[in-house]
């Protein structure tokens, strides 16, 4: 069995975590991202590890990416009508997942517990691990004022202009020892085509994250979230130019400099390649927009594949 442990956020890591989670022969760990987590109508909500479950439990809106397939809102029209704010779009069945968290939590269970105990009953054989399982917030400035995340990516659709990112409560933050362990003994550790700076920096700046995996023996690799310069969804490229980072393949080489040995980059982006393996990263060159099952596995094959 090959033991890989992917750093994964929400939509880009979920498509990863699928094709690894489709081969065989290997044992797949997720660390998802919880710094998108908020509370909302007294719930509380964790974005990217529910994208992460949904998508391995096969129950993942797939024309979306996030919320459940076969999903209605009748909760949502009641808060509304009671005049609660609805702009965070939460359906029926995914309210029931809520519920359950928060209840859990209040009984004293741990997040990374009640993550695996989702994932496991509902069908998934992969690990779901939490980097942490104190709370850590991202916040987000912009000409305005700061904002939590959801705020500025579902309420203000990304538009406003990025002028700093916060991590509320990762300075206290502790590692989980689930995390640390599927760091040190990954065959394989990946980083996901996730925003850099808002689903894996928040993992990364976890302490002791970083650490591990500096010390980890596994081979590391990212896969780049742009494709010849853009994103296939979000705001990670304009997120990264505000933030004086250049927002293509390059960009994101430059950020994981000294923490990966190779990124996989489209063949739209070969022409970056010399570049890359300028700051001392090999650069393989694959067919990384993952829109079929079939794109995501050979993705995973080919990472894997692309090992000595
Ligand atoms: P979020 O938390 O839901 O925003 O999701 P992530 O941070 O995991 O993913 C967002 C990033 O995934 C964006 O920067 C996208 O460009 C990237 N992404 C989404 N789908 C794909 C894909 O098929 N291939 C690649 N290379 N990147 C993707």
């Amino acid at each position: 069995m090959l033991k890989v442990t992917l750093l994964a956020g929400g939509v880009g890591g979920a498509k990863m975590a699928e094709g690894f989670d489709g081969l065989e022969g290997v044992e797949l760990s997720v660390i998802g991202n919880i710094a998108d987590d908020a509370e909302f109508h007294g719930l509380w909500v964790s974005p990217d590890i529910d994208t992460l479950t949904y998508s391995l439990a096969n129950r993942i809106d797939r024309a979306q990416g996030w919320g459940v397939a076969d999903e209605s809102h009748r909760a949502l029209s009641v808060l509304n009508e009671l005049g609660d704010d609805t702009w965070m779009t939460l359906g029926d069945r995914d309210f029931g997942l809520h519920i359950y968290r928060t209840n859990a939590l209040r009984q004293g269970q741990s997040r990374s517990e009640i993550a695996a105990h989702v994932a496991r009953v509902f069908g998934v054989t992969s690990q779901i691990i939490l980097p942490t399982d104190d709370v850590v917030q991202t916040r987000v400035r912009v000409s305005s004022g700061w904002l939590t995340f959801q705020e500025y990516f579902v309420r203000e659709q990304c538009k406003p202009e990025v002028m700093a990112l916060e991590f509320e409560g990762i300075g206290a933050a502790r590692p989980t020892p689930a995390a640390l362990e599927a760091i040190n003994s990954a065959d394989l550790i990946v980083i996901a085509p996730s925003n850099p700076l808002v689903s894996i920096d928040p993992i990364l700046n976890i302490p002791g994250i970083r650490a591990a995996i500096g010390a980890a023996k596994a081979r590391k690799i990212a896969v780049s979230p742009l494709i010849d310069g853009k994103t296939i969804k979000g705001p990670a490229a304009g997120m990264m130019a505000s933030l004086g980072l250049r927002a293509d393949a390059y960009g994101i080489a430059g950020h994981y400099q000294g923490l990966i040995d190779t990124l996989v980059i489209d063949h739209a982006d070969s022409a970056l390649s010399n570049q890359i393996n300028a700051l001392n990263l090999a650069a393989i060159c694959e067919h990384t927009l993952m829109q079929t099952r079939a794109d995501k596995i050979a993705l995973a094959q080919a990472i894997i594949g692309g090992l000595p």
